[in-house]
């Protein structure tokens, strides 16, 4: 007799708690692990041909780890989910099947419903890959009390002692050095390069096979991701000693021809096991003890993963199914074809992020929110079709993370549950934030005529269009007063212009 431990594709941990659990009750001889590369599920949008391949990898040498460590795997590959349990359960005939929680509602409604659909007894443990799994900062907040994200991540602070002195208080004295962050980024600064795997025998395989049977957004060719928890310890390691010394002071910088930046590039990892936060979160804070970084930058990374990454969980599982059915703009247009292909909207900054996005899969904060994002909520699309895209776009991109960060923060479809406010921004912010203007065909400067940068007339037709909505927003006050700069004609040509442009997206 034995025990099945079915290990999700995203839940890659080192130390899992289903082996842990199971090992607790019986010998390993009597352990089975199963593990699916369930090809519908992976099909089941066009999804970035380097995520696929990173996932059926990473999986597999995952499995081949197990296998050295004693345990027997049942590795089924191609196959749907419930027809890979099923044939599981004919073959094994376990006394019962232990597993984590799916981050995902759909998996996790699965799995709350294995017993009934497959007759196997079944152990469900809570997920260890967030920190939320652990301690919950506000339980029983009603759905319509709006939390905000500083407030969540103050509480994890203190709960998990994370940069805090021995009375309570933050150390350097702030819970955040904004003022000291987000720089543009200097001319003259140097960029470290990012740590890259070339692949070995197995991902090669995976490579060729992904180009063949799936279908997807770009292709597997460069892919020179880790696969394995060793290489995920590099890359971690790497972004410690060459960019987190960076990483606030320019988190929102832009540059039209680096991807990374002083970014860590570490989602990836962390969203399918690789790694996990509170070990970054204590090496960032050592880094910081030893003098190796300053605090605004130990800060800014810490913020990212125990407050953006843990609120954005928090907010997934309360606001679900309501959060995908918001659209309070009431934005219907189509996404522009241009996103599909390798940018050809004329505008400078989108073309070259897009490009960035379908031949790697990633670009970093900024540029998904105030390049990407921004452009779909001034052009009005539709919130499932960018859901959609950003989908299929990134190598980092699950639905937990993706729908509170697509409709929340960037589309603001739920009118401020997940942001505080709509992220709209002129050629101004862009211009700031990079150099992609100075190599544009658009005039940055212009509002209205036809070289005028369309950030511009959208943004301002975006304030006309919306005042009324966002004349509730204490922090929308100052982009709104603004309006009283333009008069009625200036108005008008906005509004036109606007209208037309939108009108003639592809
Ligand atoms: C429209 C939009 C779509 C996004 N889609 C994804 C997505 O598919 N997958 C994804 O992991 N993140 C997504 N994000 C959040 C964030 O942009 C990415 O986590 C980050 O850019 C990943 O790159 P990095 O690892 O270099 O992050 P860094 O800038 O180095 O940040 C460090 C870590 O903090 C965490 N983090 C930071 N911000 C967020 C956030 N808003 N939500 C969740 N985690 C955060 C990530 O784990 C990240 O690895 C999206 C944001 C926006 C605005
Ligand atoms: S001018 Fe406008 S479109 Fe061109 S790069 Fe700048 S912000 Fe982007």
């Amino acid at each position: 007799m034995s025990v099945t431990v079915w290990i999700l594709g995203d839940q890659l941990l080192k130390e899992h708690p289903a082996l842990i659990h199971a090992e607790k009750a019986r010998p390993r001889d009597q352990v089975v692990v199963l593990m699916i590369e369930g090809q519908s599920q992976m099909q089941r949008m066009a999804y970035h041909a380097k995520k696929i391949t990173l996932l059926i990898s990473a999986m597999r040498h995952y499995a081949e780890g197990l296998r050295s460590a004693g345990y027997q795997v049942d590795y089924r590959k191609g196959v749907n989910i419930s027809q890979a349990i099923l044939a599981h359960l004919k073959t094994s005939h376990p006394d019962n099947l232990i597993t984590m929680e799916a981050s995902s509602r759909r998996g996790y409604e699965f799995q709350h419903n294995l017993s009934a659909n497959f007759g196997v007894e079944t152990v469900i443990l809570p997920n260890t890959q967030f920190l939320g799994g652990q301690y919950d900062p506000l339980p029983g907040v009603p759905v319509d009390q709006p939390i905000r994200q500083e407030q969540y991540y103050r509480k994890m602070r203190q709960h998990f002692h994370v940069l805090m002195d021995e009375q309570g208080q933050p150390q350097g004295g702030q819970w955040n050095f904004d003022q000291k962050n987000r720089q543009p980024l200097p001319k003259k600064l140097d960029i470290p390069g990012i740590i890259q795997f070339d692949p070995d025998a197995i991902t090669q395989a995976v490579m060729n096979e992904v180009n063949r049977n799936y279908s997807v957004t770009g292709d597997s060719k460069n892919f020179k991701l880790a696969v394995t928890h060793e290489g995920a310890m590099l890359a971690a390691e790497d972004f410690f000693n060459r960019r987190l010394p960076n990483f606030g002071t320019y988190e929102d910088g832009m540059r039209q021809d680096e991807t990374v930046l002083f970014h860590s590039m570490l989602a990836v990892y962390l969203n399918i096991g690789l790694l996990e936060p509170l070990d970054l979160v204590r090496t960032a804070e050592r880094a910081y003890h030893d003098g190796f970084v300053e605090i605004n930058n130990v800060e800014g990374f810490i913020r990212q993963v125990i407050g953006w990454r843990e609120y954005m969980y928090w907010q997934y599982q309360r606001l679900m199914p309501g959060l995908k059915q918001g659209n309070y703009w009431e934005a219907e247009r189509p996404l522009p074809a241009f996103f599909w292909n390798t940018g050809e909207s004329q505008l400078n900054c989108l073309d070259k992020v897009i490009k960035r996005v379908l031949i790697w899969g990633y670009t970093h904060h900024i540029e998904r929110l105030m390049v990407l994002s921004n452009y779909c909520l001034l052009t009005g699309v539709n919130p499932h079709q960018v859901f959609e895209w950003f989908s299929c776009g990134f190598i980092d991109a699950y639905e937990w993370v993706m729908v509170p960060n697509v409709y929340g923060m960037g589309l603001f479809v739920d009118g401020g549950k997940v942001a505080t406010k709509p992220y709209i921004a002129s050629a101004n912010y862009i211009n700031k934030m990079s150099d992609y203007c100075k190599d544009c065909s658009y005039d940055r400067k212009k509002r209205t005529g036809s070289q005028a940068c369309p950030y511009n007339f959208l943004y301002w037709n975006f304030l006309l269009k919306h005042q009324e909505k966002l004349a509730d927003n204490p922090r929308m006050a100052r982009m709104l007063y603004n309006l009283k700069f333009l008069d009625q004609g200036e108005r008008a040509e906005v509004q036109s212009q606007a209208a037309a442009y939108i009108n003639s997206l592809p």
